[in-house]
């Protein structure tokens, strides 16, 4: 069978969207490959058929339960019963279950956390791997606006798989991210296919205002205006959920937040809410969206600026799938970049944070109540394990996380700079 014959087989698609063809080509070659393709434009397909044509298991790595479900869902609503998905959702016996008949699958959806138990990846081991697919492979870098930790260990574990044939596949990377994804993947030589994120469906706004209560009053004059489904994005949990609240007395009641501080189970559920088009209107921080697979949002409005433009092209790259005319607008009021730059310091440990964890190190048992954020929690975590560090380590995590503050601090000024420039 060739890969035409798979896609209509398979798939049931009359022709290949620009860039997957490349990419399939590439793979089925044995090649490790890099893909860099718009969202939307079916970056799934680019493993999904080749592990039809190819002997063994195609393992693909995800970094959100809810992008892995939404993925084993579709396969399965298509006919295909040898997918599963491996996360925290399932119990220890269903994850038992799963693993000891691994065999049997020819897709495993994988988290990387899943993949770093030892346990897991033993099994894991016993399994023939076609292809090992890394799905948002930005995540790997530290430069990456999403950065993960867990994705780091992602180098090793390909080794220790057998080193397979690797697909690394993302929307939005920078050169300097390609470089590190391959870099720390280990990959010895890789085929790069990379294809523009322009998506002219999507027309894009500045919409300036004078001060907060007008940002507000143009956000509610906006939502009633604008054709729906659509996503509000804002960087703070607080603020999502009171527009929610004023939206819905607007009488905009298909009305929903999403945000990190939600539990998980709500969170799929309002997912789900607004996949089936029972919600018009998610209002939701940076957590929702990563690879929701919904053709039909018409906006994209952020009420607050994005950490930078990469996040913002990712962002309101969730409009007009479908290729129909999509709008994002952008609101701005004097100031704005004051809320981004205070995120990104309170994402990193200060000076004084890194002591007192390093005194608790030192100390477990006279610990000082220390209040983190995830995501310094996270930091500190990954570059400080358990073990005590010396002074000279402690030293170099400070300058890790000065480095990264300086880059994020670009970043920002970046985004700032193409808002006044539209
Ligand atoms: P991405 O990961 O690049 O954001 P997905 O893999 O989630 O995109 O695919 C987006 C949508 O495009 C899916 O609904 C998928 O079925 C559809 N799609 C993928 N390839 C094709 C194709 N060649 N022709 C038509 N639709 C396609
Ligand atoms: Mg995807």
């Amino acid at each position: 069978m060739n890969i035409y014959e798979a896609l209509q087989k398979y798939f049931h698609f009359q022709s290949f969207r620009p860039g997957q063809e490349e990419v399939i080509h590439s793979v089925l070659k044995g090649k490790h490959t890099m893909a860099m393709l718009p969202t939307g434009t079916g970056k799934s397909l680019c493993y999904q058929l080749p592990g039809y044509l190819l002997q063994g298991t195609v393992l693909i790595v995800s970094p959100l339960i809810s992008l892995m479900q939404d993925q084993v869902e579709q396969m399965r609503m298509m006919g295909e019963k040898k997918v599963v998905a491996i996360n925290s959702f399932l119990s220890a016996n269903e994850r038992y279950q799963i693993l000891k008949s691994l065999h049997q699958y020819k897709f495993i959806y994988i988290s990387p956390e899943m993949l770093s138990i030892p346990a897991v990846l033993e099994y894991c081991k016993k399994v023939s791997i076609s292809l090992f697919v890394i799905d948002e492979a930005h995540c790997i870098s530290q430069w990456g606006y999403d950065f993960r930790p867990d994705y780091l260990r992602l180098g090793e574990i390909r080794k220790q798989l057998g080193a397979p044939t690797s697909l690394a596949l993302t929307a939005t990377a920078t050169e300097e991210v390609r470089k590190d994804i391959v870099q720390l993947l280990e990959l010895p030589a890789v085929e790069e296919c990379i294809f523009s994120v322009d998506r002219p469906n999507i027309s894009m706004v500045v919409h300036r205002v004078q001060n907060y209560e007008e940002k507000i009053k143009e956000m509610r004059w906006l939502v009633k205006k604008l054709e729906k489904p659509g996503i509000i994005y804002f960087s703070s949990k607080k603020v999502c959920e009171e527009m929610v609240h004023i939206l819905k007395e607007d009488g905009l009641l298909n009305t929903a937040a999403y945000h990190g501080g939600m539990e998980q189970e709500q969170r799929m559920l309002i997912q789900q809410q607004f996949l089936f088009d029972e919600l018009d209107i998610i209002c939701a921080t940076s957590a929702f969206g990563m690879g929701i697979n919904k053709t039909n949002i018409r906006f994209v409005l952020h009420f607050h600026m994005p950490q930078s433009l990469e996040s913002y092209l990712q962002e309101i790259g969730r409009a007009g799938r479908d290729g129909s005319k999509s709008i994002a607008i952008l609101l701005d009021s004097p100031g704005d970049i004051q809320l981004p730059t205070q995120l990104m310091e309170n994402e990193l440990p200060s000076d004084y944070q890194i002591d007192i964890y390093v005194d608790n190190l030192n100390q477990p048992s006279a610990s000082n109540g220390l209040e983190l954020t995830d995501t310094q929690k996270r930091f500190l975590e990954f570059y400080l394990p358990s073990k005590v560090p010396t002074r000279q380590q402690v030293e170099q995590i400070k300058q890790i996380r000065d480095e990264r503050l300086q880059y994020k601090q670009v970043k920002i000024a970046q985004m700032d700079k193409w808002i006044k420039s539209n």
